[in-house]
């Protein structure tokens, strides 16, 4: 682990990692203690309190920042590798997440020498205001199993930018290429203790990060139920938090939509990362003119979907994350099918030492269906159908998550109509989960708190100071001893 600039071991206990592909332990990495942690978030107060980093120009920030982009670039096939045997993920789909963090930290370094605040000069000739914008503190990150080092990516940088200091836990599962990030740090230059980084499970580690005086921000990324906890733990000292957290996320196919170009972005939103991703296209909500054609065309595509060993640069689909969780993904399949839905590929696991789950099209499933509104995770797809624009933003809004949509139709009306009409922090039309740090990414309803990336990413991390300032003599006396 990364403790003021330092690697420690913590107290000699580890935790060992199996590749959900292959079966055998990949990395064993230290089991943090509360200790460990609260020792990380001393480290990272110290660094704030009375280190270089909050007071360092924005362009010695940015070139840090620089500097561990082009070294994230370097050892990218390590990192990818690194994902993908903890993971399960594709290899192919590592590099490109490899490569997208790298593009983040650069952005991040961008909005560093772009941070300002604002000042006011019409407040009459004798008063001046200006707002400056100071890091916040000490900063918990928190991470998932899910996209590792793209995850981290999307908070640690924009923190770093603003002058912040940081303790970041990823998960007890995918902590690898975090690890390795912390290395790269130190190569970039970063001062001792400015990044902190303490492997280990939820409540030894990330329980403290949520709860110590001493942390003045939270950004997490998880579960909507440990979100809530997170929530909870900060309530105590109102720290500022920010959540992204689940999605049951619809995408919209209209008549008159590019079918070729929907189907495929149906299967890829459904199946991408093995549909272990928050933004997930998991409801494809459908005209009932198009909808049989539609699932028919789906399940084709789904026999041409290659699931299998993720060190295959052809692979698509690799494996689920844990045996625990593959049987919770066919739990909601048999559920929904008891419920009178019908399953029309997939539906089980294959064959294989590892944990692969077949792509899976679950048809006739109605809004009571517990599988129309829970976060599967895998590689499931339910399918409703809709007559009226009305009725597909109904239908659209029936979770209590709201993270993403896909809208797809060639008329500007439908799809920016259904698009406004949707209760979700991001709308893409005609596309499907395409990203770019640019645009601000986060939910509505219980999918968050806040959004990351985007122009006001590094403010997130910073609070206003509000300066006053009064020139010439006093005009307004409260006693008017001296007028
Ligand atoms: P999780 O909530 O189980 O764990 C997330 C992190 O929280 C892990 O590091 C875990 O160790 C830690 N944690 C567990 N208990 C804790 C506690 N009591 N206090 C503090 N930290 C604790 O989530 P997961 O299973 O790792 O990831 C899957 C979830 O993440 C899904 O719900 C998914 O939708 C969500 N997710 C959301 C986004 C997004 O941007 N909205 C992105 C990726 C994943």
């Amino acid at each position: 682990m990364w403790i003021g600039g330092h690697e420690v071991k913590g107290g000699g206990e580890t935790i060992e990692r199996l590749s959900p592909a292959h079966g055998v332990v990949v990395t064993r990495v230290p089991r943090g203690r509360a200790e460990d942690a609260r020792a990380a978030i001393s480290a990272a107060r110290t660094a704030f309190d009375k280190g270089r980093w909050p007071h360092e120009t924005a362009s010695n920030r940015a070139r840090v920042l620089l500097k561990v982009a082009d070294l994230i670039d370097r050892d990218r096939e390590a990192l990818a590798l690194m994902d993908t045997l903890e993971c399960g993920k594709p290899i192919a789909q590592a590099l490109g997440e490899i490569q997208g963090a790298a593009d983040i930290w650069r952005y991040a370094a961008s909005l560093a020498r772009e941070l300002s605040g604002e000042s006011y000069a019409n407040l009459g000739s004798d008063r001046l205001g200006f707002v400056l914008r100071e890091p916040i503190g000490v900063v918990s990150i928190i991470t998932p199993w899910n996209f590792p080092l793209l995850i981290v990516s999307q908070k640690l940088p924009f923190a770093l930018a603003a002058g912040c200091t940081c303790v970041v836990k990823p998960s007890e599962m995918t902590s690898a290429s975090t690890l390795h990030l912390g290395a790269l740090l130190a190569e970039a230059g970063l001062p001792e203790g400015a990044c902190n980084i303490v492997t280990g499970y939820g409540p030894d580690v990330g329980a403290p990060m949520t709860s110590d005086p001493q942390v003045d921000m939270i950004s997490f990324t998880g579960s909507t139920g440990v979100g809530r906890a997170a929530v909870a733990a900060g309530a105590a000292t109102l720290k500022k938090v920010s959540m992204e957290l689940g999605g049951k996320n619809p995408q919209l196919i209209f008549p008159d939509a590019d079918m070729d170009a929907a189907l495929d972005a149906a299967i890829f939103g459904a199946n991408f990362n093995a549909g272990e991703c928050c933004n997930a296209g998991s409801r494809l909500l459908l005209h009932v003119d198009i909808a049989e054609a539609f699932l028919s065309g789906l399940a084709e595509r789904s026999k041409l979907v290659k699931v299998g060993d993720p060190l295959d640069p052809e692979t698509r689909v690799g494996a689920i994350i844990t045996a625990d969780h593959l049987g919770k993904i066919e739990a909601h399949v048999r559920a929904a099918e008891q419920g009178g839905a019908k399953v029309r590929t997939g539906g089980s696991r294959l064959e294989s030492n590892g944990l692969f789950m077949a792509p899976t099209i679950v048809d006739k499933v109605t809004t009571a269906m517990d599988i129309a509104r829970a976060e599967v995770f895998g590689p499931v797809v339910v399918a409703l159908t809709f007559e009226t624009l009305e009725q597909a933003i109904s239908l659209a809004n029936a979770t209590d998550y709201g993270l993403s949509a896909g809208v797809w139709s060639r008329d500007v009306d439908t799809a920016i109509g259904v698009g406004r009409g949707v209760r979700a922090g991001t709308v893409w039309v005609n596309t499907f989960m395409d990203g770019t740090p640019e645009l601000p990414f986060g939910g509505y309803r219980q999918s968050r708190i806040g959004r990351e990336l985007g122009r006001n990413a590094v403010k997130d991390y910073t609070e206003e100071k509000t300066f006053h300032v009064h020139t010439g003599p006093r005009t307004t006396w409260w006693l008017p001893l001296g007028a």
